[in-house]
């Protein structure tokens, strides 16, 4: 199918490694010029040069701290007026909500709700007056069926979604859509840190843990970013016009409820 976005642009936050990484594929895939951001110039440079070489898209890097204000106008400099905007930033750190104050909840809040809307309030007037516009964000699993370790993404992306869902009907009758992607256990560095953490809870190697949780999916694997990917950028098509406030939860079946 073609997803008719050829020639669009697209900012993809959080883009170097893992998820974001595999949405700008396969957007760059559909023909879409892709800004990537992260904080570390080695491994974005290297996603940069893998998309150039295997799509031939124009890539544009921007090393920065997405969830600073700074990070964000450096982004937006960049891409001032992209007709996609993928939201994503790392999560926040696993553990007891006892252990965190109020900075710690601050920070997750920048990074996962915050930061977010405040690149949807620089970017959706224009997709608005130009009649497309498609915004995805990142958001998590969690968000339906909340991972207890997880408390501060449990909280922050909750806010992100009630917030979307409000707004993301005021826009869609201007062809812009915002929508989540949810995403469920992917092959990923993020994955294997929360392996490590559930491992040393339970006393087994991380191997054992990562072994047991892929056979415990419905799926019985894990997902990759490759299929995340492709995805979001069905999300972000021609096609998906009439969708928009959603939570689409990739999680190879695990999240056991009827709807
Ligand atoms: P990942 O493999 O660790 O990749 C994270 C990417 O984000 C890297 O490119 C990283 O590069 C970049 N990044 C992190 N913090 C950033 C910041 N402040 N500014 C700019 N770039 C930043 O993580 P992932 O698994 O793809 O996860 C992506 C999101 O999905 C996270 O919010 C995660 O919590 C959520 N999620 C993942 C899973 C899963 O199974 N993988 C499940 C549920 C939710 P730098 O470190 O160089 O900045």
């Amino acid at each position: 199918m073609d997803l008719g976005i050829k020639g669009k642009k697209a900012l993809v936050c959080a883009a170097s490694k893992g998820l974001g990484r595999g949405c700008a594929f396969s957007l760059a895939r559909e023909g879409v010029d892709v800004v990537i951001t992260a904080r570390t110039p080695g491994p974005l440079e290297a996603t940069a040069e893998q998309i150039r070489k295997e799509t031939g898209v124009t890539v544009t890097t921007v090393a920065c701290d997405i969830t600073t204000e700074d990070g964000r106008n450096q982004a937006l400099a960049a891409c001032p007026n992209p007709d996609i905007l993928v939201n994503n930033a790392g999560g926040p750190p696993p553990g007891d909500f006892r252990d965190w104050d109020r900075d710690d909840w601050i920070k997750a809040l920048d990074a996962n709700m915050l930061t977010p809307i405040f690149l949807i309030k620089a970017t959706v007037d224009g997709m608005i007056a130009r009649k497309f516009g498609r915004v995805v964000n990142i958001t998590s699993g969690a968000v339906k069926s909340p991972i207890e370790i997880l408390g501060l993404s449990n909280g922050a992306r909750a806010g992100l979604t009630g917030f979307i869902a409000g707004l993301s009907r005021k826009t869609v009758r201007h062809n812009v859509t915002i929508n989540n992607l949810l995403p469920g256990p992917f092959d990923t560095d993020r994955l294997h840190t929360n392996m490590k953490v559930k491992a040393d809870q339970a006393g087994i190697s991380v191997a054992e843990m990562t072994a047991k949780r892929a056979a415990e999916n419905p799926a019985g694997r894990f997902g990759t970013p490759e299929e995340f990917g492709d995805m979001c950028a069905f999300i972000c098509s021609d096609q998906a016009g009439f969708m928009t406030g959603q939570n689409f939860l990739m999680d190879g079946g695990a999240y056991p409820g009827t709807l």
